[in-house]
């Protein structure tokens, strides 16, 4: 069986304590690695050996020696181009068609744009007058923030994990991720990589396990840890929240979402149709920016439905490797558990099942795989828990609107701000609508465009910072003001 290790110091180590963890492959169920999972003293080494290596040749190399290892980085990514997209879908058992085009590409992009973007950054400065008439001067500078705990999920297992370690190591940090125990593989192929890049040891750790009382707690726990970024659902937000208050440690957080997608009677509909597709249903609807509110004005609302629900059941379950699989499983039993519970609940809340709601029948290979159907309702109020409640599947609940101002005031009904889509060919209405959006994104005619020199965050309970293009900079650095008498 495959032993998935802790990455430390350049090495890759069992636990100490010998425990370790199924990985279970989501097309199919069956057990396809053993995961070791971190106690406290394997969390404290990598943090003890990220520190050193702080102090170590990686802190004194020069803003273009360090980049240059992050360019090797992400080609060596695309070398192992393969390898990276294997172990992704095998964690994952999403489409390798699109792994190949978003996760493993992304994944390198990421070291490539945050070592371009460092280098390019100007920092500030201000003259200023003294009683004397010399004057003074001040400087900004960045300086690394230190130790950097990266906590990350498992719907986009690469692509996330590096968002964060790019600028973290692009800043002069050092790292010690936690992936998620579902998804454990691309992170620990990528210390092969590191090593490779001639990145020194220490810089880049990584540790398995799972949250509470387990590795992640570990890690955001540990004292020497100086700041966490953390991708995942509010609820362990708030967990991490409060072990970072402890020693007043620094957070950026990417949290979940219930994000709407407005449809207005002046859309161009196959655009509209094609975007509210992928934006429901790729990934399997694990996606955090993903829309589970679709709100469609009226006149266009029956035709909508049906177009929609066309696409839904056209979409092509099967295994990961086949060219033509467009739908995924969800990424593990407990989830689909969770999901099923929501398709449960939308029939007792009231909704019209206007496609899927249940499990589809797989072929012998991949029915013990957490599949379950793509599924559409309609029906339910504003405060059904379906459509008030993020359920992180391939579903959403699709409701008519008359009025501009109507939409906008229900469409930022929630907890949530991370994502809305807006449909419409009116560009003053486009503007309009999207100014008054309680959302870190909007998009308008589109969706999932991502342009890495971006602010990328969620408001309300979606998140807490921004991170993308030079907002990274701001939490992975410290900045310093020197002044300058003259
Ligand atoms: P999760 O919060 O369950 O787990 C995320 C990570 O946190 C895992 O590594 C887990 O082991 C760890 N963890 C759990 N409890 C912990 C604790 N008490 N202390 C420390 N670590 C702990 O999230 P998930 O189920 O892996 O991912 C899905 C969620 O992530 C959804 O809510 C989704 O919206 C959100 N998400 C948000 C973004 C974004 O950019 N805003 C992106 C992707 C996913």
């Amino acid at each position: 069986m495959r032993q998935v290790r802790h990455f430390i110091d350049a090495e890759y180590v069992d636990s100490a304590s010998g425990t370790t963890f199924d990985k279970v492959a989501p097309a199919t169920g069956a057990v396809v690695a053993h995961v070791h999972e971190a106690g406290r003293d394997e969390v404290d080494r990598a943090v003890r050996s990220a520190r050193r290596a702080l102090g170590g040749e990686w802190g004194q190399l020069s803003l273009e020696q360090r980049c240059e290892c992050l360019y090797r980085v992400a080609h060596g990514i695309n070398a192992r181009f393969d390898e990276f997209l294997a172990a992704e879908c095998e964690d994952t058992g999403k489409p390798y068609s699109l792994a190949r085009h978003i996760d493993i590409p992304r994944g390198a992009a990421n070291f490539k744009i945050f070592a371009d973007t460092v280098r390019t950054v100007a920092s500030k400065s201000f003259e200023m007058a003294t009683p004397d008439g010399a004057g003074a001067l001040n400087y900004a500078v960045h300086v690394p923030k230190g130790v950097i705990a990266v906590v990350c999920p498992w719907n986009l297992p690469l692509l996330l994990m590096t968002w964060k370690v790019g600028p973290a190591l692009a800043c002069g940090n050092t790292v010690v991720v936690k992936p998620s125990e579902e998804t454990p593989s691309t992170a620990t192929l990528l210390g092969e990589v590191m090593n490779e890049a001639g990145v020194p040891p220490g810089v880049y750790n990584v540790v398995h396990g799972f949250g509470p009382d387990s590795a992640g707690a570990f890690l955001t726990e540990h004292p020497d840890v100086d700041a966490i970024t953390f991708t995942g659902e509010t609820g362990t937000g708030e967990a991490i929240m409060r072990a970072a208050s402890t020693g007043v440690r620094d957070v950026s957080f990417e949290l979940g979402g219930k994000n709407p997608g407005i449809v207005f009677a002046d859309c161009d509909l196959d655009k509209a149709i094609e975007g509210t597709l992928r934006s429901v249903f790729a990934n399997c609807g694990q996606v955090c920016l993903g829309t589970e509110r679709v709100l469609v004005q009226r006149a266009l609302f029956e035709e909508f439905v049906e177009r929609l629900r066309a696409g839904a059941v056209d979409l092509k379950m099967g295994r990961p490797e086949d060219e033509t699989t467009n739908l995924g499983p969800l990424v593990s039993e407990t989830h689909r558990n969770k999901v099923r519970s929501y398709y449960e609940l939308a029939v007792s809340e009231g909704a019209t099942v206007v496609a899927g709601g249940g499990v589809p029948d797989m072929s012998d290979e991949l029915s013990g795989g957490s599949w379950i159907e793509p599924t559409i309702w309609t029906g339910l109020p504003d405060d059904a828990r379906v459509v008030t409640e993020e359920i992180f599947g391939p579903c959403c609940h699709v409701a008519p609107f008359d009025e501009e101002d109507e939409v906008i005031a229900r469409a930022n009904d929630t907890n949530y701000g991370l994502a809305a889509a807006i449909w419409t060919e009116n560009v003053s209405r486009a503007h309009r609508v999207a100014g008054k959006m309680q959302a870190g994104i909007t998009w308008v005619n589109s969706w999932f465009l991502r342009d890495l020199r971006t602010p990328f965050g969620g408001m309300k309970q979606s998140g807490i910072g921004r991170e993308g293009g030079e907002s990274s900079l701001e939490f992975y650095t410290e900045t310093k003001n020197i002044c300058i008498k003259l």
